[in-house]
């Protein structure tokens, strides 16, 4: 008898390398960059070795990038853009469906190529990484066909950078490329310095199969520097990165005033979430595929296991006993489980963690049984018990097959441990109580909740974090937004600029009404802490009042009663939201007369001018809380069996410098929509909007706004202030609507917690007509999507 069949023990299964050794050979295993629609040598012919990591051997050469290259591939991309972005949308649609074609063609040769480059098994990449890299093109066909029609008043900005990194090389090519391309941008692509083949071979594929005009894709290779380069880039408009969160800060700083998008993908520390009342034998098989699905090199793994105390033993030992039969082993072997680390780098970060892990008291287990091959970077499954939330292992992106394991008692205890990260990216909850399960999902920060399951994705889901986890959003429509700018610039808001600056110290004091104001902090008016203050003139010379001059205490304060109020604010229905803006609104026009004369006095504007921006005002608060319950979420067909709802969730305490180019409206303007949609904001006005966002203050407190959802400060130098909120632990967002200098400042200081900015000019929308797709950027801007998906059947 066969001594398979005698041991019932798996025999080699071995998928033939054979192919992509020849598409290697066939290219002398030497490799340039993509670029204009042809191969360029390397400008400085230097050369980088591609290993497999499964057999630590050199098996092709990829030419390195420098400035020269980069410069060149920018000029291609450009030189593209007019021609492809003028294509009608059905031509570049069928280009994306050419490309899927020629990728379901090449699938095999696709996998193979991917499994020695990266290490990962032909059973992921034949059946999750080419499968879903096609579906992102198919899907996104669709959006080359739809998007004008859609979303006229947006449109593509020309080139857009992208950096991806080796744990999904062509699926993250094709999440950059496909939405990209699809409505008219060109791009210069960098995949990671280890894995660059499957770009190779799609570049190819674009020339011989697909005949994509020369230039709309261009690709380049080489190591961080070469990113940095084409971040640093004049060209792009936008760029678009995937990888760890210290670059994505990095990045966020570089560009800071450069009004350049950005789309960072970044690192996670996903929790994954057991309740006594799961389905455990499913949720171990979860476990398995959280964590042990692509060794764990995964930014949405669920590498924190949350275990139900009075199950936690029990799920552990039949979690182990489901490990001791993974397979670690060649990545070619289709009986696989597990393949190879990317890299000798991953492989001794996992190392070094696990080391960190053991000296930190936490208990290590790994299968008995398991064998590694003797070369090759392999790591065997491995799970730590007796971990603390604070320990290194429990707060790190490992990103290697390393569980860490803890418990919890009840709900509220699962979320906060859920949520003791500072990640965002990706969250699993197993209960059969459906209510439940909902409802913890509903209260964990992350851009993906994954209800009884867990690593699933479909093109038509977008993804993207929360907090640390980075912003914006691939795929899905969300992600088509991140694709594509605003046509026109409305400039509107100028109705009111002041002719010129009066400097406080040649003030006339006569007509001078003498009331300090004070700051609107938690529902109380508060004096400011350092008890300074500024007068407030007219253009004219008039003094008008004095106001308080905020500083970091006073910003602390207000932040701490913006957070203290934000969880029962987002807890409010959209219909009582609603009601409060509405009685705020009514509140404002009962004040019509006394607002319009102050700001006729402080602008020395027309009186009917002041009127008119009074009325706007009004307005502007009404039609936002007509969209209080009117910008819904969606519910995306990824399957016929699994219900995926993408939630529009706040964002949490934001931080606002409205333009005070229009005085009243301005903040109006800005605080309306935030508010609406959950925020809780703070906002800092100066010399030339703090008189009648003072006087707007008693507004707010007689209409019904609970205490801590609007606060208002003012400073004298209110710039300074932003730079103060957007470097505060605890403020989520931070919009600045004055000037590119500041916003600059205002963006780089956002680095510190990745909170998204929002920088412009002035507060758009802030004329006195309110386009309504300007009124869909600010909901869009003070929301953040959450993709629930929940399987059924
Ligand atoms: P990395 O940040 O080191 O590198 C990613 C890419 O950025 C590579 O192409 C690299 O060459 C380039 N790069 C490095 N330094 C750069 C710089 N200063 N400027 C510009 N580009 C630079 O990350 P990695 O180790 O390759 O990838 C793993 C990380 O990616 C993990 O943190 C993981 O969570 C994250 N990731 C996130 C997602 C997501 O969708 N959120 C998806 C996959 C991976």
């Amino acid at each position: 008898m066969n001594k398979y069949l005698e041991r019932l023990d798996y025999g080699p299964a071995l998928e033939s390398d054979k192919p992509a050794q020849d598409w290697l050979m066939g290219h002398g295993r030497t490799f340039g960059h993509f670029i204009d629609g042809v191969w360029c040598q390397p400008n400085a012919k230097t050369y980088r070795s591609v290993i497999n990591p499964a057999t630590s051997e050199a098996i092709a050469q990829v030419g390195e990038g420098d400035e020269a290259d980069v410069e060149k591939a920018m000029i291609a991309a450009k030189k593209a853009f007019p021609l492809w972005s003028k294509l009608h949308g059905h031509e570049r649609a069928k280009y994306l469906y050419a490309i899927e074609r020629a990728l379901a063609q090449n699938a095999r040769l696709f996998a193979v190529l991917e499994s020695i480059d990266n290490g990962k098994t032909i059973r992921e990449t034949r059946d999750i990484d080419i499968p879903l890299a096609i579906r992102h093109f198919t899907y996104h066909a669709g959006w080359a066909e739809i998007h004008e029609g859609e979303y006229p008043e947006l449109v593509p900005g020309g080139v857009i950078g992208q950096i991806i990194p080796w744990n999904f090389p062509l699926l993250m090519l094709a999440w950059k490329i496909a939405p990209a391309i699809a409505v008219g941008n060109t791009v210069v692509l960098k995949p990671a310095e280890s894995t660059p083949l499957t770009a190779l071979l799609f570049a190819e594929m674009l020339v011989k199969e697909v005949k994509l005009p020369r230039g709309v894709v261009n690709i380049v290779f080489g190591g961080g520097e070469v990113g940095e380069l084409i971040v640093k880039h004049k060209t792009p408009w936008k760029i678009a990165f995937t990888g760890s969160t210290a670059v994505g800060r990095a990045i966020r700083k570089s560009t800071a005033g450069e009004e350049k998008h950005l789309t960072l993908e970044l690192g996670g520390k996903s929790p994954f979430i057991v309740f006594a009342d799961a389905d455990l034998d499913s949720a171990v098989e979860g476990v398995v595929d959280a964590i042990w699905f692509n060794q764990g090199q995964v930014c949405c793994a669920g590498s924190r296991l949350l275990l139900e105390e009075s199950i936690a033993e029990e799920f552990v030992h039949r979690l182990k006993v489901r490990a001791e039969k993974l397979r670690v082993g060649p990545p070619l072997d289709k009986t696989m489980d597990i393949g190879a680390i990317n890299s000798r780098r991953q492989y001794e970060k996992i190392m070094r963690l696990i080391d960190d892990g053991v000296k930190e008291g936490a208990v290590v287990w790994q299968p008995k049984h398991w064998q590694c091959p003797p070369v090759g970077f392999f790591v065997p499954p491995l799970i730590f018990t007796n971990v603390a939330p604070t320990c290194t292992i429990a707060q790190e992106e490992i990103f290697g097959p390393v569980l860490v394991v803890m418990s919890f008692r009840t709900p509220k205890e699962a979320v906060e441990l859920a949520n003791n990260t500072r990640y965002g990216l990706a969250a699993s909850v197993w209960s059969e109580n459906i209510g439940k399960a909902n409802d913890v999902a509903g209260k964990i920060k992350a851009g993906t909740v994954w209800i009884n399951s867990t690593n699933l994705f479909d093109a038509a889901a977008g993804f993207g974090g929360f907090r640390e986890s980075g912003y914006g959003r691939e795929g899905g429509r969300e992600g088509i937004f991140d694709v594509l700018k605003d046509r026109t610039c409305d400039i509107s808001a100028r109705v009111l600029r002041r002719a010129k600056i009066i400097d406080a110290t040649v003030l006339k004091s006569e007509d001078c009404v003498d009331r300090t104001r004070r700051f609107l902090i938690g529902g109380k008016l508060v004096r400011p802490d350092g008890g300074m203050s500024f007068p407030i003139s007219s253009p004219s010379g008039v003094l008008l009042g004095s106001v308080g001059d905020a500083g970091r205490k006073d910003v602390r304060n207000a932040v701490e009663a913006a957070r203290g109020a934000f969880e029962s604010w987002r807890g409010q229905s959209a219909h009582l939201r609603a009601q409060i803006l509405y009685f705020f609104a009514e509140n404002l026009d009962n004040e019509r007369e006394r607002f319009a004369d102050l700001l006729r006095r402080q602008t020395d504007c027309e009186a009917g001018d002041a009127k008119s921006v009074v009325k706007a005002s009004v307005e502007r608060l009404f039609y936002y809380a007509a969209l209080a319950d009117k910008f819904e979420g969606t519910v995306q067909p990824v399957s016929p069996k699994m219900t995926v709802v993408g939630v529009k969730e706040p964002l949490g305490v934001i931080g606002i410098r409205p333009s005070d180019l229009t005085p009243l409206l301005g903040i109006v303007s800005a605080i309306a929509p935030a508010i609406v949609m959950g925020n809780t904001v703070v906002a800092v006005t100066g010399q030339y909007d703090a008189l009648s966002a003072s006087d707007l203050i008693q507004v707010v407190q007689t209409s019904d706004v609970p205490p801590g959802v609007v606060n208002i400060l003012s400073a004298a130098n209110p710039d300074a202030l932003a730079k103060v909120l957007a470097e505060h632990e605890d403020v989520d967002a931070v919009w600045f609507f004055g000037g590119r200098s500041g916003g600059a400042v205002v963006e780089a200081a956002s680095a510190s917690n990745m909170k998204r900015t929002w920088a412009e000019e002035y507060t758009p929308g802030s004329g006195l007509c309110l386009p309504s797709a300007v009124a869909k950027k600010f909901l869009r801007q003070a929301t953040q999507v959450k993709n629930i998906w929940t399987p059924f059947g």
